[in-house]
């Protein structure tokens, strides 16, 4: 199966699907991020705060499979926000992953009330330039956020991770992000499975009309919306079937009966109203 890939605005690229471990038990992720690379994926999405770099790391040691063939991706934690501790988080996430590098550092919030996301960046700007990661970008940023880094520094963010799945498709933040030429990495892609997005029409009508399962056609809609997706499941049959997306496709009936479900439904934290 081969993943399509999306060139970044660095020069980089990116495998479009790939494997997310949010929630994954650190004592389990290594079975499962090992049956994920068994199963085709090449590109993880971790986070320092997840607290199973160790596991994806061995995961990856153990597969063998050459490094220049794998898409990691790790984030930069809230408190750790600010120059020298930037430099001091990315070097103990590598040590975490036994990697030299990562492919891809994110901040992982903004944190606006923290007045620290620009300094950040200029750090990761420098993590860069170090060969500690080949692209940088940010999580969570709204527009005016990207605005100030795009503004305060020499690099525009290559991504911008932001929750998004049918009920909440950020049409404001793709807008002025493909303006920019950022790429919209999508996470809780499945809404996270906190509202019956299977169960909707457009999406069971869908399914029903290719013989696939409903994650598989909203799967399908982020690749034809050209956004970036990392499904994340514990159990392997569900982890295969999620990479198991390149046989069918959906018509633009379809996307756009699927858009039409956007309602503003955020499932998750509200990136200038929840810190943590
Ligand atoms: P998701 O939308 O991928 O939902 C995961 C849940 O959907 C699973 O727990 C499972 O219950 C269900 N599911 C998965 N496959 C299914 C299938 N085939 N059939 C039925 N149900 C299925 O949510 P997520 O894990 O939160 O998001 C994906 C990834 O995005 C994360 O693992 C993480 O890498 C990233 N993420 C980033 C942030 C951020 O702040 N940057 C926040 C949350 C998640």
């Amino acid at each position: 199966m081969t993943v399509p890939t999306i060139a970044l605005n660095d020069g980089t690229t990116i495998p479009q699907l790939g494997f997310g471990v949010f929630k994954v038990d650190p004592d389990e992720t290594e079975r499962i991020v090992t049956d994920a690379l068994e199963v085709g994926y090449r590109h993880i999405d971790t986070a320092a705060i997840y607290g199973n770099e160790v596991g994806v790391g061995r995961a990856i040691e153990k597969s063998g499979i050459p490094r220049d063939e794998l898409f990691i991706t790790t984030k930069l934690w809230n408190s750790d926000q600010g120059t020298q501790s930037a430099f001091d988080a990315i070097d103990l996430s590598l040590e975490k992953l036994g990697l030299d590098s990562v492919n891809l550092y994110l901040i992982h919030w903004p944190r606006p009330d923290l007045d620290k996301y620009l300094e950040t960046w200029l750090a990761l700007e420098q993590i860069k330039a170090d060969g500690k990661t080949a692209s940088i970008g940010v999580s969570n940023f709204h527009v005016e956020h990207l605005e100030k880094v795009i503004a305060g520094s020499s690099t525009v963010p290559a991504v911008d991770q932001i929750e998004l799945h049918p009920g909440l498709a950020q049409k404001e933040i793709r807008d002025f992000a493909a303006s920019k030429g950022i790429h919209i990495e999508s996470w809780g892609p499945l809404g996270q499975g906190k509202y019956d997005l299977f169960g909707m029409g457009p999406v069971a009508d869908a399914a029903a009309a290719h013989g696939a399962t409903p994650a598989q056609v909203v799967i399908r809609w982020h690749l034809q919306n050209g956004l970036i997706v990392f499904p994340k499941s514990n159990s392997r049959e569900r982890v295969a079937e999620n990479f198991d997306v390149f046989g069918f496709e959906l018509t633009a009936a379809e996307v756009a009966a699927i858009d039409g479900l956007d309602a503003g439904m955020r499932m998750g934290s509200n990136p200038v109203k929840d810190f943590f």
